[in-house]
């Protein structure tokens, strides 16, 4: 199959498509290398199957394919935020132009969304039918209103034009090849643990969060990709839900080094609470995470260790 993958020189795109060619796929990433990285480009074009555009989604393109993973937007808050008009257009504009390609060859999108687009909620843990609690005026909007917009599309290119969509709901996940200065959690705590520099906790880290290890991740969203008469939304997460002091200690006790934690300002609409119901995934996809989040950290660990 030919498989356009926007965004797929980022963290989760570089698993995906490294699945994607193994399988023996013709894989074409578009990326403007906003967050995604010439490494994981370079690692990829070691596949006879791959091609690598550099290219803006928010201006138009045209490739024959039969399936498209919209990744494209960066992740982090703090990139999404640097320049929010871009992220916003990214998840709006970005996304029209890969409907439209999906229109024309009537291919199949699998549209990568956001525990974001339930903002900080009130309803735990998260069902897909839950609408959410955004703050569409404050610093996270832009993804999360972006995400939210794409979503939206979406339903409208299936109603509209008989586009088939398909929409997942990614929640935190983690793993090798996320980038040293990503702004993550996981990544922030284990550089800042192997460096031996002080733990930045935001707040006084009873914030909740779920981590799910990036392998899970990707098997779910390529069993989506290839489900018959399912929509979507489905969220795509770990359940266990676990408070980020927790998770900073659980980091210090597996590096086995000695680092302080450092108390920081919790972001502006920080979402204090946050972890999938993932029943759905469970019933439709038949899907649900295997890696223990011990083991996850452990690969993350070794990965950065490499790398510093
Ligand atoms: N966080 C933290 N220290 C860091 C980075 C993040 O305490 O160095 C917190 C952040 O405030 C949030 C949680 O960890 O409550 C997850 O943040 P991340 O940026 O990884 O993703 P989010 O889920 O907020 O999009």
């Amino acid at each position: 199959m030919k498989i356009l993958v926007t965004g797929g020189a980022g963290f989760i795109g570089f698993h995906l498509c490294t699945k994607l060619l193994k399988q023996g796929h013709e894989v074409i990433v578009l990326d403007n290398l906003l967050t995604g990285t010439k490494d994981n480009i370079e690692e990829l074009n070691k596949h006879n199957n791959f091609k690598f555009v550099y290219h803006d989604i928010n201006k138009p393109f045209d490739y024959e394919v039969n399936q498209i993973y919209n990744l494209a937007c960066p992740a982090s808050p703090v990139y999404y935020q640097k320049d929010p008009i871009q992220t916003t257009t990214t998840n709006v504009l970005g996304t029209i132009n890969v409907l439209k390609l999906a229109k024309k060859y009537k291919a199949r999108v699998l549209q990568a969304s956001t525990s974001e687009i339930y903002g900080d909620p009130l309803e735990n843990p998260q069902k897909e039918t839950y609408t959410g609690n955004v703050n569409t005026l404050g610093p996270r909007a832009c993804y999360d209103e972006g995400k939210r917009c794409a979503e939206t599309l979406c339903m409208d290119y299936l109603r509209q034009y008989k586009v088939d969509v398909k929409i997942v709901r990614i929640f935190n996940t983690y793993g090798p090849n996320m980038y040293e200065n990503d702004g993550r959690v996981v990544s922030n705590f284990i550089v800042q643990a192997l460096k031996n520099k002080n733990i930045t906790i935001y707040g006084d880290g009873s914030q909740t969060r779920s981590f799910q290890y990036i392998d899970d991740l990707i098997n779910g969203m390529t069993l989506m990709m290839e489900s018959k008469n399912f929509v979507g939304p489905v969220n795509l997460g770990n359940p266990k839900e676990i408070s980020i002091i927790k998770l900073a200690k659980i980091i210090i006790d597996l590096t086995n080094l000695n680092s302080d934690i450092e108390y920081k300002n919790l972001p502006e609409d920080d979402p204090k609470r946050r972890f999938p119901d993932i029943s759905l995934a469970r019933k439709m996809l038949n899907w649900e995470p295997e890696i223990q989040l011990k083991d996850g950290l452990l690969k993350t660990i070794s990965y950065f260790k490499e790398r510093i």
